[in-house]
């Protein structure tokens, strides 16, 4: 979905712990971007536990209200309180729910580094649905003469169903396998699964002239897929969940590629993409300069891909890749003995 811009407006919410070194610079890595993409404007926007600790306000209307004007962020992380703490929710949680972010994209690639080439290369993509299934969070607990009772509601709608699936076929019609696996159990769940499975297979329907025709289209049973992920995860292309299944399958998938501080993701929807790296603020190593940016920088790829802009996409993705396959300059996570910054210095060099 490309609409041409003359200014591109990206809000900038670092959040707590290390995303204060890590969307800084994302930051940088978009700036060296130069003419691949509009003149861009960033607004420095605040959220958090950190903030709410100071203020009692984790997400400020001033917030929210600017995130309205401009065209995506980035979003870096949020500490969860151990404890529940009165008057705290996640921002994060709030941000999808207000922006209507309705997917949960997050590309899974491993890079093997010089000398050690992988043969059979991961390379996925999990699109969760991230609005309904058991988070729609209504649960109840009754009694009965045997004791205590509780239930939750899973709700699956053809509505939801299908705007995920259609993301997921876009997605796929820029990837050079197109593949794409629907994830479900409708063998147990057969209404819920079911819809969730026919809405998605119904999407190519949906659009004018054969548009999906080249993508073969696939599915497999959850547990039967998680088995598959970790024996061989090159078969997997795009795979496109309900939220629970998700949930499960791209944190799986993220401990295929090793550091968390690699793996991207975009919250997204019809008329919002916020980037976010996976990973949390990570209080045992924030503040020392330490923290790997890579996953930040993917995830401000992932975010201008989703808004057309593939060749500056393309060229961030690119040096990230390089830089990995190097192997010289990592952050201690991955072995090395560089800073945050002279990742991001080696990032920028190869762009
Ligand atoms: P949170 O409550 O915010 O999720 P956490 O304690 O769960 O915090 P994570 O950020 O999820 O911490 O990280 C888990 C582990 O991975 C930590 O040891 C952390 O240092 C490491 N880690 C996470 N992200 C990075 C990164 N970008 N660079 C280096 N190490 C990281
Ligand atoms: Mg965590």
């Amino acid at each position: 979905s490309t609409v041409a811009r003359s200014k591109l407006r990206v809000g900038l919410i670092p959040g707590d712990g290390i995303g204060a070194e890590v969307i800084p610079a994302a930051r940088r890595a978009i700036e060296a971007l130069g003419s691949d993409i509009p003149k861009t404007e960033f607004v420095d926007l605040e959220a958090g536990f950190e903030l709410f600790a100071r203020s009692g306000d984790a997400l400020p209307e001033e917030t929210v209200e600017a995130l309205g004007e401009c065209d995506c962020a980035l979003f870096g992380a949020v500490s969860s309180p151990i404890k529940k703490i009165t008057g705290y929710s996640s921002p994060i949680v709030a941000l999808r729910k207000k922006l209507d972010l309705y997917a949960n994209v997050r590309p899974v690639v491993s890079v093997a580094a010089k000398g050690a080439e992988d043969t059979k290369p991961v390379d996925l993509v999990v699109v969760r649905e991230n609005t309904e299934c058991l988070y729609v969070k209504q649960e109840s607990q009754t009694t009965s003469e045997r004791g205590k009772e509780a239930r939750a509601i899973r709700l699956i709608t053809e509505y939801a169903s299908q705007r995920i699936g259609k993301m997921a076929f876009e997605l796929a019609l820029g990837r050079p396998r197109q593949v794409f696996t629907i994830i479900h159990k409708s063998n147990v769940l057969s209404v819920t699964d079911g819809l969730f499975r026919e809405s998605v297979r119904s999407v190519p329907r949906l659009v004018e002239n054969g548009r999906y025709d080249n993508v073969k289209i696939e599915e497999q049973i959850v547990d039967s897929a998680v088995y598959r992920l970790f024996r061989e995860p090159q078969i997997y292309d795009v795979m496109v969940a309900p939220n629970l299944y998700g949930d499960i399958i791209s944190d799986a998938a993220a401990a295929l590629v090793g550091s968390l501080g690699l793996v991207p993701s975009i919250n997204a929807g019809d008329n919002f993409v916020m980037g976010e790296p996976v990973h949390g603020s990570a209080p045992d190593i924030a503040g020392q300069g330490i923290a790997n940016p890579l996953a930040s920088i993917r995830s401000a790829a992932l975010m201008l891909r989703h808004l057309g802009y593939t060749s500056g996409a393309d060229r961030l993705e690119r040096a990230v890749n390089e830089v990995l396959y190097e192997a010289q300059v990592l952050t201690p996570d991955m072995g090395g003995k560089s800073k945050t910054q002279d990742v991001l210095d080696e990032v920028i060099r190869r762009l």
